[in-house]
């Protein structure tokens, strides 16, 4: 297919024109979660032609998913496909022109250097603060933009964070939230809202890769679509103060009080301190007495009632049927090794 043709009518739109479509092919994003606001803003760059995209997940796809999730269908799920993997294939059947990179992982300060250097714009697709505050020290130490994206129920925010010349995160939130955290899993979402919150981020990104930094939003945006609300706050100047971008004081890459195991939607833990390369041939023959195990290339699922366990090939775990990290500790000792 010609690229000419594909691209046409996005060259047409002044703003991008001939230069800003070749320097879309020339950039590499980042994007770090494909969940549901993920693959909505991955979809967009990849048909808008940004040449490569680097997709960060640490997840399964999963029917509950398919609501929003709009990259993945029912054999992806029945499949357990990473993820990453499922969106790399969903984008190479609608644009093979572009390179994606999918990377089953999950973003820790061991491994945000290997994962999110070479890329020159990061995009928010996660659900957790703890991993934006980690991007946020990243990105403000290394000068590189990101743009943050929240959605939860009808509601989405969004902000571009410019290093040295808006606000950062944590210019606008000093400290991650504490307490109960409205999430998808407790108060359920709209798709119509996901898709809202990409179009805004994926929009941002498209004037910031052609360079048309003039023109990139400087407020923290949140929009209720069911109550017709829109707030916008002034995000145009860092703070002096932050701790991040003022006083440089990068503590979420220092890995400062990051838990070793977290609990992850609803009923679940993930463990990710145990770097193990696992062999799911053979562990599948050791675990197959104790319950039922399936494998792929990409993931192990165990079943043991009440709990199902999901390993990766790097020894990472998600342990659903349990909030209590003793009890998933404990079954990981006891079925994987400690
Ligand atoms: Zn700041």
């Amino acid at each position: 297919m010609n690229p000419e043709e594909r691209y046409s009518r996005q060259v047409l739109f002044p703003p991008i024109g001939h230069e800003g479509q070749r320097r879309l092919a020339d950039s590499r994003v980042a994007i770090l979660g494909c969940g549901a606001t993920g693959s909505a803003v991955v979809s967009l760059l990849a048909r808008a032609g940004v040449g490569t995209l680097r997709i960060i997940d640490r997840d399964y796809v999963e029917p509950s998913n398919l609501q929003r999730q709009s990259l993945f269908d029912e054999a992806d799920a029945a499949e357990c496909l990473p993820k990453a993997i499922a969106a790399a294939r969903k984008i190479a059947a609608f644009n093979s022109h572009i390179v994606v990179e999918p990377k089953v992982a999950d973003l820790t300060p061991a491994n945000v250097d290997e994962l999110l250097t070479s890329s020159q714009l990061i995009l928010d697709g996660t659900d957790n603060f703890e991993t934006r505050y980690l991007v946020n020290d990243w990105a403000v130490k290394n000068s590189l933009p990101w743009i943050y994206t929240a959605a939860v129920g009808s509601y989405a925010a969004t902000l571009n964070i410019l290093p040295e010349k808006t606000a950062c995160l944590a210019c606008i939130f000093p400290d991650p939230p504490h307490g109960m955290i409205e999430t998808c899993e407790t108060t359920g979402i709209l798709n119509s809202a996901v898709n809202f919150g990409a179009s805004i981020a994926a929009t941002e990104a498209l004037k910031i890769l052609v360079g048309d930094e003039a023109q990139v939003r400087r407020t923290l945006l949140s929009f209720d679509l069911w109550r017709n609300e829109r707030a916008e706050i002034r995000a145009d100047q860092p703070r002096v103060a932050c701790c991040t971008c003022g006083l440089r004081n990068f503590i979420h890459i220092a890995g400062e009080g990051r838990p070793h195991i977290t609990l992850c939607g609803r009923n679940s833990v993930q463990i990710h301190e145990r770097h193990r390369p696992l062999d799911f041939v053979e562990l599948g023959d050791k675990l197959r007495p104790h319950g039922s195990v399936r494998h792929t290339d990409f993931i192990l699922k165990f079943w043991r009632e009440p709990y199902e366990m999901t390993l990766f090939p790097d020894g990472r775990a998600i342990i659903k049927g349990t909030t209590d990290t003793a009890v998933a500790r404990s079954l990981y000792a006891r079925f994987v090794g400690s």
